[in-house]
């Protein structure tokens, strides 16, 4: 197939309009190289990691050409060649994808670390006297990307098992991710307490590993199995209803552990099983029936950036908007462009800043034009990126994820049933109230 119907729909096709930088130029790169016509040049692997993995080429094919797995392939065939090694790339690739993200111990100890940094106000005061700016250009970015990290981790938020609210109907794992840990804990917490109010006994251990989807989307499918496997014997899928990803990403990687490990025989049912099983949040709550709460929610106008790996990796759009539509005195504003990469992309934001800047630039625009108060999405990279943007044009915007939305709904319930109570109360006691 060459049809081109993906091409308007590559974001950076459409910043370059050359045909290298499409979907369609990509394949024929990837296959020039898999049928020997080509070798793995730089040029090569720089393509491939230009491309956002967004995914919205493969809502656009109509011939269903699996992209997700040729551009895994791709950066791993990229990595092997080895046309990109240097020994500063070496390092951080080393430190970051083989020795910080392998173990969520040594993640959550430089979380601990920069919490401090924040909480001492450290941060501030560097950002306010301005030598941030002696630094080069490229240290300034990233430092104007350093996430706001959670005052406590999950395993702090959520106990290992979380009873369900009244008679218990499923039981479920609840993966707690990565950086989703240490910036996000909070939706964690929601997620946990929002599936104890559907029913769902929650297993939540407090030591998990990442989902590996870094790894894969990085060259590194080795890893990544090995990471596949040890969420695997962590969650044994037929000791589940559903093990539930609150991340778009992540959940978008944890459905495709039957491809990654096709070649196991030890591993390869066990994974085809925790396909079935792996759901995401919105998904599963939609599936199992949504409970809506009840009044006393405030007023809010809310319009829905959809994460790309929720959107085009999981095909799941409808869900997270019937849950917000659920919530009494919310109003949902629709969002131009809504599944249009906010350019967050995993650690596209990092190793790509200039596009991932335009792509931000765009996104803000667009959700400035709703005048909606509140931007809601379901994927930590995109609240991290997106909440950069936010910081740096200084604009007056919540930015949170749908299940926060939810639990925030029950929680304004609770405290409305208990006010009518003490009402109802008053009246039966004092008649003439
Ligand atoms: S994944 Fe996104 S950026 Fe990459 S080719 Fe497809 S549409 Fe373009």
């Amino acid at each position: 197939m060459h049809c081109g119907l993906c091409l308007p729909t590559c974001p950076t096709y459409d910043a370059t309009l050359l045909e290298r930088n499409s979907p369609r130029g990509r394949i024929s790169l990837m296959r020039a190289i898999a049928d020997g016509r080509l070798e793995s040049t730089p040029a090569f692997a720089d393509e491939m990691y230009f491309c956002l993995g967004c995914l919205a080429c493969m809502t656009a094919c109509p011939a269903g050409v699996n992209y997700a797995q040729l551009f895994e392939r791709a950066r791993a065939e990229a990595e092997e060649s080895g046309v990109l090694r240097a020994p500063k790339r070496n390092f951080i690739r080393w430190l970051t994808i083989r020795w910080l993200f392998m173990d969520l111990a040594r993640l959550r100890c430089l979380g601990s670390l920069i919490r401090l940094y924040q909480r001492l106000g450290l941060q501030s005061l560097l950002r306010r006297s301005g030598v941030l700016k002696l630094l080069p250009q490229r240290l300034q970015q990233l430092e104007a990307m350093t996430p706001v990290i959670q005052p406590k981790f999950s395993a702090a938020l959520i106990p290992p098992l979380t009873p369900p609210v009244g008679r218990k109907k499923y039981r479920v794992a609840l993966l707690t991710g990565c950086a989703q840990d240490i910036m996000f804990s909070d939706i964690n917490r929601d997620t946990a307490e929002v599936l104890a109010r559907h029913g769902c006994e929650v297993v939540t251990p407090p030591r998990q590993h990442c989902c590996g989807s870094l790894h894969a989307h990085n060259g590194e499918l080795g890893l990544a199995r090995l990471l596949a496997r040890r969420n695997i014997n962590q969650f044994p899928p037929d000791q589940f209803d559903a093990i539930i990803s609150n991340a778009g990403g992540c959940g978008s990687h944890l459905k495709h552990y039957a491809d990654l490990l096709a070649d196991d025989p030890v591993y390869r049912e066990k994974a085809e099983l925790w396909d079935a099983k792996l759901k995401d949040i919105h998904e599963w709550l939609v599936l199992i029936g949504l409970v809506p709460p009840g009044p006393g929610a405030p007023a809010q106008t809310v319009t829905y950036h959809e994460a790309c790996h929720l959107s085009h990796g999981q095909k799941i759009t409808a869900q997270p908007r019937q849950i917000l539509r659920a919530i009494p005195g919310l109003t949902l504003i629709e969002l131009p462009e809504s599944s249009w990469c906010c350019g967050s992309a995993g650690i596209y934001n990092v190793i790509q800043p200039e596009m991932a800047g335009r792509l931000l630039d765009r996104k803000l625009q667009r959700i400035l034009s709703t005048h909606a108060a509140v931007v809601a999405t379901g994927n930590p990279g995109c609240l991290a990126h997106v909440a950069t943007g936010i910081r740096r044009a200084n604009l007056p915007l919540r930015l949170v994820h749908p299940i926060t939305l939810l639990a925030e709904a029950y929680r304004h319930e609770v405290q409305e049933g208990t006010r009518e109570r003490f009402l109802d109360a008053l009246r039966r006691d004092s008649p003439a109230i």
